[in-house]
């Protein structure tokens, strides 16, 4: 099954999404949003606190992100956090742009982490912005280390990784009953930016009925026949979401065999989510953002069950 690539939306912001669905709930969102009643910590002087973003749409920041948002001096945070969530910050907050992205010119890890010290020992409350879950393929790990190696108090916010919450927004569960009781998250990449020597896709393959890759665009060649010659199938269903939870999110609903050739058709570019098994099937009846816009489902039952979802 090949479908072509789906826009959800043709404005090119990234948040127009978001903006879209506030404005369809009415709800205005402005700076003065006050955080619901309760006892929210307090980021204090000298303190860093390493924060997810989550994958764009700013409705996916979690209340400790708005919290940390409306006390910090200083946000330094990643090329993939959604900008429109800084003016959720103080006006007098100072943004310091820290963003890595693979191939580019970008900051150096360890200038960054030593950065973060600073600002700490200057006595700034310091938030720390990374996209999706800081702990998820996004070094959050490392910083978090250094600073407590410099003896800098930290506090760690989750966030939504684009792996889960990307493929949601293209109506993929990233588990599902009837597909997988395994999910593994593997990255394209390693630090010298090339695939992982360490991954065993042979093992990957046997192993987890839905594999999730970040950072896949640049490697999708050798990925694909690996896992291939490790036992996919190659007309196992794949997606690719591109930009997922914002106003510019496509999805190529693709397979292992085609997936190479049909990014290159596409112009597909990163930040993309790949997601391989049979739960990209099941975006058929729960692509949710068509099901919005008016469209019917393009099959209410894409893994042929033949019974009531809910059934035992
Ligand atoms: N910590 C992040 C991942 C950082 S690694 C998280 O938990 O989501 C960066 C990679 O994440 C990108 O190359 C891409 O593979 C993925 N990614 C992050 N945001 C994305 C988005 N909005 N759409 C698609 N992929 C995204």
């Amino acid at each position: 099954m090949h479908v072509p690539v789906t826009q959800n939306d043709a404005t090119p912001s990234r948040c127009s999404l978001f903006h879209q669905l506030v404005a369809r709930h009415n709800c205005p969102m402005s700076d003065s949003f006050p955080l619901p009643d309760a006892p929210w910590p307090t980021l204090l002087p000298g303190w860093v606190w390493l924060c997810g973003a989550g994958p764009g749409d700013p409705g996916l920041l979690t209340l400790h992100a708005l919290n940390a948002l409306r006390q910090a001096d200083v946000i330094v945070y990643d090329a993939l956090v959604e900008t429109a969530i800084l003016d959720w910050a103080r006006p007098e907050a100072e943004a310091i742009y820290a963003g890595k992205r693979g191939g580019k010119p970008s900051a150096k890890q360890r200038d960054i982490s030593l950065r973060l010290v600073d600002l700490a020992r200057a006595g700034k409350r310091v938030l720390r912005l990374k996209g999706g879950d800081p702990f998820v393929f996004g070094r959050g790990g490392e910083e978090a280390q250094t600073l407590v190696q410099h003896g800098v108090p930290i506090r760690i916010i989750p966030g939504i990784s684009a792996g889960i919450g990307g493929l949601a927004y293209a109506g993929i569960p990233v588990t599902h009953r009837d597909v997988n009781q395994s999910v593994t998250f593997v990255t394209g990449h390693d630090q010298s930016g090339e695939t992982p020597s360490s991954l065993d896709w042979g093992a990957i393959s046997r192993g987890s009925q839905v594999i999730v890759i970040y950072m896949g665009i640049k490697h999708i060649a050798q990925i694909s026949a690996s896992l291939i010659s490790a036992g996919r199938g190659s007309s196992e269903p794949v997606a690719v979401v591109t930009n997922a939870t914002t106003g510019n999110q496509r999805v190529l609903e693709t397979t292992l065999g085609t997936i190479e050739a049909d990014i290159a058709t596409h112009g597909i570019e990163p930040p993309a989510i790949i997601c391989v098994g049979r739960s990209v099937l099941m975006r058929q009846v729960l692509d949710w953002q068509a099901l919005a816009a008016g469209e019917a489902p393009r099959d209410i039952d894409p893994l042929g069950r033949g019974r009531p979802a809910e059934s035992a």
